[in-house]
């Protein structure tokens, strides 16, 4: 659509918005063909215990690859994935894959919490819950070894009813926890109206502490709170070992970042939990 402004008859906004519409048209198009051709995958990445460095969890997080190269990242195709309604299949199928790979890993003698990420739309579309249980049914899994991360946007949007939700999923055993904690409304009071276990500290705040003494201070007044609401701390995005020993001082129980391992496949995961046992056994 061509808008005429002004008295020179044009609009430069009008390129720039048909090819923002041209990309998200073929990340769909690609995100059709993946989800049909089996072409999506996931990646794990560690979560650490903040005291003792072994791998306490692991973070499921969806990739578009051929080759193992990306096609695109999740910051350019979950918005696309949101926009369209896609998410919802797609995050059924991660949901799935996620709890098939926790389920063997709880067979094979290391049972490992795996978290899944769930969007708003996917939370709030009709079913969700039953779909959830439904696939905890099918594999077998413990539901205790799932875990589902949904941020502060999906927590606030449906009013009395998603609080309502989320308490039911706890009481099916899945773990809740609140990620990228800090980026959203943030008020600190709506924390204990939230049944969650856990809060994920964003990365924005993790890259900022050892150079801003107010973010440092913001995040361990965030990490003392958390704590004395008898919640999980995990610290996201962590890439250094100067961050690492703050948050450690601060209080957090969990750290996850490139310091400790980059997503990873399942198989490279398997390897690094099959060491920590041999190491462990061996002291
Ligand atoms: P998130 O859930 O907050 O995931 C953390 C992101 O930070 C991941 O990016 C991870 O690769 C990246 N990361 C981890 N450690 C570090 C670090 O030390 N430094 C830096 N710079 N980055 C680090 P990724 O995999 O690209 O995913 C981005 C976002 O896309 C996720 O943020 C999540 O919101 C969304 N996402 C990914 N997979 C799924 C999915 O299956 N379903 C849904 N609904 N969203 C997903
Ligand atoms: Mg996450
Ligand atoms: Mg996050
Ligand atoms: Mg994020």
């Amino acid at each position: 659509e061509v808008k005429t402004q002004g008295r020179h008859g044009y609009c430069f906004y009008a390129p720039e918005m048909s090819q923002r519409t041209v990309a998200s048209q073929r990340i769909e198009n690609v995100l059709r063909h993946a989800l049909a051709h089996g072409e999506l995958s996931l990646q794990y990445q560690p979560k650490v215990d903040a005291r003792l460095g072994h791998i306490v969890g692991a973070e499921a997080l969806l990739r578009l690859q051929v080759d193992g190269k990306d096609l695109f990242v999740p910051d350019q195709f979950i918005p696309v994935a949101e926009d369209t309604g896609l998410i919802v299949s797609i995050g059924t199928w991660v949901l799935r894959e996620a709890c098939q790979q926790a389920r063997r890993w709880q067979r094979d003698g290391r049972p490992i919490p795996v978290s899944v990420n769930v969007s708003p739309l996917q939370f709030q579309y009709a079913g969700f819950y039953e779909r959830l249980d439904s696939i905890i049914n099918e594999t077998g899994l413990d539901p205790n070894l799932l875990e589902l991360e949904l941020t502060e946007r999906t927590m606030m949007s449906g009013g009395d009813g998603t609080i309502r939700l989320l308490r039911r999923i706890r009481q099916r055993g899945v773990r809740l926890s609140l990620d990228d904690f800090g980026t959203g409304y943030s008020s600190l009071s709506y924390l204990k109206h939230f049944p969650v276990d856990a809060l994920k500290i964003d990365r924005a705040f993790v890259r900022d502490i050892t150079q801003d003494a107010e973010t440092a201070a913001i995040t361990s007044a965030i990490i003392a709170m958390a704590r004395s609401l008898n919640k999980d701390v995990i610290a996201e995005g962590v890439e250094t070992e100067v961050q690492s020993a703050f948050l450690r001082e601060a209080g957090c129980s969990q750290m996850q970042g490139f310091l400790f391992g980059a997503p990873m496949p399942a198989a490279l995961l398997e390897e690094r939990l099959t060491l920590q046992a041999s190491a462990t056994a061996s002291t």
